[in-house]
């Protein structure tokens, strides 16, 4: 005789809000340092142009590197969520991930725990040496941070001279067979005028670029208004030069897209116009080992102290969902330090 299992209290717990939300993707920041200094990122009166950024000139006094999370606390605090959420992607941020020493062993520590879409989103600068090895340990694919075509105008954004680092990493990782998707974080006066060279260089790769409505995080919490250039500012300098026809939109999915001249598709994060926080199904881990529900709330909820007792976890768990919004109202944390 099959002798049926006792639920347990705990087991049944169930991680879901009253708009039927839960956590299905998780991203975790390896660290909040970066080597590039993004003006949407950090204040350039804050950045000193050295590689990388120094602790000291990190706001909120978030001094990284001692207190980071090993591979092995990464792994262990990902397999106990994971046992309870059985998420859908990792996705690896930061800060710049590629500046986590333990990068290739912890992305196939992650796919051994049977996570099949383990994705990035990195600034590049220092992926074309790395992407065989990111593809051969599991990473499935990688959204680039490539605000800019024109040296100039990519030196003003991200304060340092890398873009030719960041082409390099871009075609290195379509080389290595990870799917490769763009992100550009649209500024007024300073990228606006990038946005078409930008398509045509995404266009002749054949690959997707997402333009980001910017947001009120960090230092432009309190003026971030000036440099607004909003879903339908871009779409007018789109169409302009070419006809667009819109994409239906994905559950839970962050970006709006369309195609162009029927044959290529781009994308737009509407992070104002259009936010997608009605079936956002993301949770953050921080570098520090705390978990985030929400973009809007900087209130982190640590983890790594009680990963071990599945009861807790689930009641921080619940904690992380009561976090969501239904609107994003910004952060005055840095996606720095949140994970982006
Ligand atoms: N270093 C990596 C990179 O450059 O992609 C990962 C971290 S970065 C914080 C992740 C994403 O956040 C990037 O796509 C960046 O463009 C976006 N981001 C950061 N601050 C933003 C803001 N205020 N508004 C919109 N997007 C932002």
């Amino acid at each position: 005789m099959i002798l049926e299992r006792q639920i347990t209290e705990v087991e049944k717990i169930k991680i879901t809000d009253i708009f039927g939300r839960t956590f299905k993707t998780l991203r975790v920041s390896l660290t909040n340092t970066c080597n590039l200094a993004c003006t949407y990122c950090i204040d350039p009166a804050a950045s000193n142009n050295k590689t990388p950024l120094p602790d000291s000139a990190l706001p909120m006094g978030l001094a990284n590197k001692k207190t980071a999370l090993s591979n092995e606390q990464y792994i262990k605090i990902i397999a106990a969520l994971n046992d309870i959420l059985e998420f859908d992607t990792i996705r690896l941020t930061g800060g710049e991930p590629l500046l986590y020493k333990q990068l290739v062993p912890l992305v196939k520590g992650i796919k051994e725990l049977g996570i099949s879409e383990i994705k990035m989103t990195s600034n590049a600068t220092l992926l074309a040496g790395k992407a065989k090895d990111l593809q051969s340990a599991g990473l499935t694919s990688i959204n680039i941070s490539l605000d800019a075509i024109d040296p100039d105008v990519s030196f003003s954004i991200n304060q340092r001279a890398k873009l030719q680092k960041i082409l390099d990493g871009i075609d290195k990782s379509i080389e290595a067979g990870i799917q490769v998707k763009i992100n550009c974080v649209v500024m007024k006066g300073m990228n606006d005028h990038q946005i078409l060279s930008l398509i045509n260089y995404s266009k002749e790769r054949n690959i997707i670029i997402r333009f980001l409505e910017l947001m009120q995080m960090g230092h432009l919490y309190h003026n971030f208004e000036q440099l607004f250039f909003s879903e339908e500012e871009i779409l007018k300098t789109i169409s302009n030069h070419y006809q667009l026809i819109a994409l239906p939109r994905n559950p839970s999915a962050t970006a709006n897209y369309w195609t162009i001249n029927t044959d290529y598709k781009f994308g737009i994060i509407s992070n104002v116009s259009d936010p997608f926080c009605n079936d956002c199904n993301r949770l953050r881990l921080d570098s520090y080992g705390n978990i985030y529900g929400c973009l809007s709330d900087n209130n982190p909820i640590n983890i790594s102290d009680c990963i071990d007792d599945e009861l807790q976890v689930k009641e921080r768990l619940i904690q992380a969902l009561a976090q969501k919004k239904t609107k994003f109202s910004g952060s005055e944390l840095s996606m720095l330090h949140i994970g982006g």
